[in-house]
């Protein structure tokens, strides 16, 4: 199984992928994990992507696209995965056709785009707090445990680098410029299924779940 889950930073794709994950069991692909991971690295490549990360620049075609398909080829996604976060260009979408009619014989056939208006996705991505350890996230204003340490693995929660008044700013444009084509680029394969991502995360998920148990 194979899920796409599309929409500007903070509108909530991380939450969700994490309940899908528990209904059909399928392991999430998330580019900005396996960015934030790398980047941990002192070496070349991890400082140039910490920069792109905390400026809101995409991390360049050839940089993803290898960490991307490393992951997609190890044993952990073999029943299919959750992308959040992948693709953000047209580029990237037709590589990820290649990748997956070259592996599976087949593309995406359904791609969720969540829709939620711009303010409501600043405030959410302020009040984010994520894990050290696994990078759960978690909102301030809703589910953060009191105990201060990821319900999860028990790891450390922080504000991310990223998630500060400015970069959301450019975040946003970011995603306005490079990646609100696949919206359309998705409509045109017959593909995309919008959602009002801008409701409790319940029953946003019941739309979703709807979409895969037709
Ligand atoms: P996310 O966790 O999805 O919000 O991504 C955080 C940051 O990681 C983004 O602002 C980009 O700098 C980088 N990133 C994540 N996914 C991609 C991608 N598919 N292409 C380029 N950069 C990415």
């Amino acid at each position: 199984m194979y899920i796409l889950l599309l929409g500007a930073p903070g509108v909530g794709k991380g939450k969700q992928a994490d309940l899908l994950k528990k209904e059909f069991n399928v392991k999430i692909l998330s580019t900005g994990n396996l960015l934030r991971e790398r980047a941990k690295k002192d070496d070349d490549l991890g400082k140039e992507i910490e920069l792109c990360l905390k400026k809101g620049n995409l991390v360049p075609f050839e940089v993803v696209v290898t960490l991307l398909e490393e992951a997609i080829n190890s044993d952990e996604y073999k029943n299919g995965m959750i992308f959040d976060g992948f693709p953000r260009t047209t580029e990237q979408a037709s590589k990820l056709e290649e990748i997956l009619i070259k592996k599976k014989g087949m593309g995406l056939e359904k791609v969720i785009y969540l829709d939620v208006r711009p303010r409501v996705i600043k405030e959410r991505i302020l009040s984010r707090r994520i894990c050290e350890k696994c990078g759960k996230d978690y909102n301030l204003l809703l589910d953060y445990p009191k105990t201060g340490k990821c319900g999860r693995c028990g790891g450390d929660l922080k504000k991310r680098s990223d998630d500060t008044p400015e970069t959301v700013e450019h975040r946003l444009e970011v995603f306005k410029e490079s990646t609100a084509p696949l919206i359309n680029y998705y409509k045109e394969k017959g593909v995309l299924v919008s959602i009002n991502g801008d409701r409790d995360v319940n029953a946003v998920f019941d739309s979703i779940k709807s979409v895969f148990k037709k």
